[in-house]
């Protein structure tokens, strides 16, 4: 038995954990894969290669101020995403055109020094009080009337485990699988696989290069096209490493990129030998990471690419037996910036106070 079991280890998950460390609770965090930080992922280099994001990269610190008090409070710092240089256009017939403007957000999109995931160990390093189990795959809750039992795959092996409060800090359309006792209505199971768990169709993949070549010609790294496999790409090049990267955005959804598996590296290296020149296609190293194929990110549901960015709102359990008990946290049940780092943070922030109403300061 925990005071709070929390049940995912991304951003969301690991800063419900961290807003507790100081209250002498007994937390128990599950993760179902072996590390932690969920979506956010640095793809791992060779020697002193720096880490790749394979997953979000940006944030906008004058837009989003729990995550700019996390990076300040982590001592991380961000540099802005390179935009400087003409830009490719690829149009729907494949002809390539450079246009004199880039596209730069405004405020700009920064990156953070050493990856995102310098983010998620220095979190993991302060949670030495949480009992953190990863390889640990929630299948089922219950709920009666002194908390929930929470039954977790393991190996080979079945655990249980108990706690007054859990927090549920897993995309709901993942959720909408598990087996509820007693069941949940209907209604609420559809409510939780309509939600559409942001980027989980997109893939995206690194090139990496002995140096930014692309700069010298004048280019910014960066590009769009309208027939792929790569829709957008841009500069990934970590400064003060020496290497030149690029990262690329799949616009060839999921069913295709597994169709052309065998091919999808030659595919790509030829649309960046056509956009970047010659050096393009042959990368020292080049990265796919699907987040499509990944089970704990998506469902089936999810390979259908995403037109618009969706409406999140919070979820909530209020009239049934699990109000109370089971708490939601997790980006797509975030109040405002949902889909977005800063929605993790604002839905964890919600999940806390949450804690401390039903639990006292
Ligand atoms: C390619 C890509 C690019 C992105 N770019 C950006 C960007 O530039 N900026 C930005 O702000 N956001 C971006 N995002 C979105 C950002 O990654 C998310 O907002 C954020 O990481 C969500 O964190 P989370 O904790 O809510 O969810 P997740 O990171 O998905 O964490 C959920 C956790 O639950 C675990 N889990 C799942 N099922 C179970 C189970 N049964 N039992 C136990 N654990 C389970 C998962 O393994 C995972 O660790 C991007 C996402 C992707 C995929």
């Amino acid at each position: 038995m925990c005071d709070v079991l929390i049940i995912g280890g991304g951003l969301s998950g690991l800063q419900v954990a961290a807003g507790l460390i100081s209250q002498r609770l007994k937390v128990v965090l599950l993760e179902a894969r072996p590390r932690l930080g969920g979506r956010i992922l640095g793809l791992p280099g060779v020697a002193d290669e720096p880490l790749y994001d394979a997953g979000p990269a940006w944030v906008w610190p004058d837009l989003q101020p729990r995550m700019s008090r996390l990076l300040a409070a982590l001592d991380l710092e961000t540099f802005a995403q390179e935009t400087q240089g003409r830009l490719i256009l690829q149009g729907a017939g494949g002809r390539r055109e450079e246009a004199a403007q880039t596209f730069a957000s405004a405020p700009a999109s920064m990156r953070v020094t050493g990856g995102l995931s310098t983010l998620v160990a220095r979190l993991e390093a302060q949670l030495r009080s949480v009992d953190v189990q990863c390889d640990t795959v929630v299948t089922a809750l219950a709920c009666d009337g002194s908390g929930v039992c929470v039954t977790a795959r393991c190996g080979s092996g079945v655990r249980r485990y108990r706690a007054p409060t859990v927090v549920v800090a897993v995309p709901p359309r993942l959720v909408a699988g598990w087996e509820f006792a007693p069941a949940l209505p209907a209604e609420a199971q559809a409510r939780l696989a309509a939600v559409p768990t942001w980027m989980a169709g997109h893939a995206k993949c690194i090139a990496v290069y002995p140096k930014p070549f692309w700069r010298a010609a004048g280019l910014s790294g960066q590009a769009f096209s309208q027939v792929g496999p790569l829709g957008e790409i841009h500069d990934a090049s970590v400064p003060g490493h020496g290497q030149g990267a690029l990262m690329g955005f799949f616009t060839w959804p999921h069913a295709l990129r597994k169709e052309r598996r065998e091919r999808l590296v030659q595919d790509v290296c030829a649309q960046l030998g056509a956009l970047f020149g010659a050096p393009a296609a042959v990368p020292t190293r080049i990265h796919i990471h699907d987040w499509a194929a990944e089970p704990f990110t998506a469902t089936a549901a999810d390979t259908r690419p995403l037109h618009e960015h969706p409406v999140y709102r919070p979820l909530s359990w209020r009239g049934t037996r699990w109000e109370g008990r089971l708490l939601f946290a997790g980006t797509e049940v975030a109040a405002e910036q949902g889909g977005y780092l800063e929605g993790a943070l604002a839905a964890a922030e919600r999940a806390l106070a949450q804690i401390r109403g039903t639990m006292g300061p």
